[in-house]
């Protein structure tokens, strides 16, 4: 399949400058983030596609590369980060900084690369989203190995250096009619060679642990919204910097409140008595009690708006309303009593005429309309 042209995709000129590239990426990234586009192939790929463009053209030399030969002037296996940014970092946080810490490179040394990200997903209850919710977690944590002191050898052993790349970390590859720069395969950018890996942590210089991390939860907060731990991610490579951790907020199905936003709605149940009486209704908020007053007559489905009693955004931070919608309960397991009474308004009523029930007879007006 042909691949389409890198500026094209993100929608910019030529010689756009590295803040247009940026600027242009990150629209990209908001629109079809897989976060705001569940379950769409389309936005994933088009996603997809839209970081390797900015991969590729926010790197000078891959840029240089690709305005010279076009594709064929970049290979696509070379991307920035290799696997250590990888699948995690593809879904960095859009309302953090996903360009902040990009993979570097010493001059001439070994390839550095950032650690990935890593996410963690919290449950939390619509009351604690409403008003704030500070709690620890339990995340991975990597040590120093006490054993080798991170270097991965043996002790009484020294990595040597890596024979292929000369302990550079990148070899030029022949492609074709030029030559590129790509991460060393023998030693995958360290530039070195462990011929007697440490057995306590497999040659890898760190440990795996855990470690408790306090997470405040800002007041308002909204189910998928995602909170940035800054270096709490997976320890970087060669020296570069640590991934960040997103706290990934989920909120619990609420018995009484669907929330929409920083609105609130719930369902009243009122007899069809007191809907035709009317009266004060009192109801649940998050802070408490509240009521309004329900006029004479109100027909089931009407919704009563009670401003400010929603969720103050975390963004906002304005509060929502809420949103009552009444359900009219018809009475059931009734007494003879009862019986004997509704019989007897229900007689009434008829008597009394349409006035009682404009609904039914605006029914029953379509109804001779439709059979005329
Ligand atoms: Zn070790
Ligand atoms: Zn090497």
């Amino acid at each position: 399949m042909a691949k389409r042209d890198f500026y094209e995709i993100l929608g910019v000129g030529k010689n756009a400058s590295e803040d247009e590239l940026k600027k242009a990426y990150r629209k990209l990234a908001m629109k079809h983030h897989p976060d705001r586009n569940p379950g769409s192939k389309e936005a994933e790929e088009k996603f997809k596609e839209a970081k390797e463009a900015y991969e590729m053209l926010s790197d000078p030399q891959k840029r240089d590369a690709y305005d010279r030969y076009g594709h064929a002037g970049v290979d696509p296996n070379n991307g920035m980060g290799g696997g250590a940014g990888g699948f995690a970092d593809a879904f960095g946080d859009i309302f953090g900084d996903i360009f902040g810490q990009a993979a570097g490179r010493g001059r001439g040394g070994p390839q550095v690369y950032r650690g990935a990200d890593l996410r963690y997903n919290l449950e939390i209850t619509l009351e604690q989203a409403a008003h704030g919710y500070d709690t620890t977690i339990r995340v991975p944590s990597w040590d120093e190995c006490d054993t080798c002191h991170g270097s991965g050898a043996k002790p009484g052993t020294s990595p040597t250096t890596c024979t292929t790349c000369g302990g550079h970390g990148q070899v030029r590859m022949q492609q074709g009619f030029f030559s590129v720069l790509q991460t060393c395969p023998k030693c995958h950018g360290s530039g070195k060679m462990n011929p007697s890996p440490c057995t306590a942590c497999s040659g890898a210089g760190k440990i795996k642990r855990n470690k408790t991390l306090e997470v405040q939860i800002p007041a308002g907060i909204d189910d998928g919204m995602r909170i940035r731990s800054s270096g709490n991610g997976e320890p970087g490579m060669n020296g570069g910097p640590p991934g960040d951790l997103y706290v990934e907020i989920r909120i619990k199905p609420h018995p009484v409140f669907q929330r929409e936003g920083d609105d609130l709605h719930c369902e009243i149940p009122i007899s069809f008595a007191k809907a035709a009486l009317g009266g004060e209704v009192e109801v649940p908020t998050l802070n408490g009690k509240a009521s309004f007053t329900l006029p004479e007559g109100t027909q089931t489905g009407k919704t009563f708006r009670l401003r400010s009693k929603g969720i103050k955004g975390v963004r906002s931070g304005y509060a929502g309303d809420l949103f009552c919608h009444v359900v009219i309960e018809t009475p059931v397991t009734l007494t003879e009593r009862q019986k004997d009474l509704l019989r007897e308004f229900e007689q009434l009523t008829i008597e009394g005429g349409s006035k009682h029930s404009p609904q039914t007879k605006t029914w029953k007006d379509k109804v001779k309309e439709f059979f005329e």
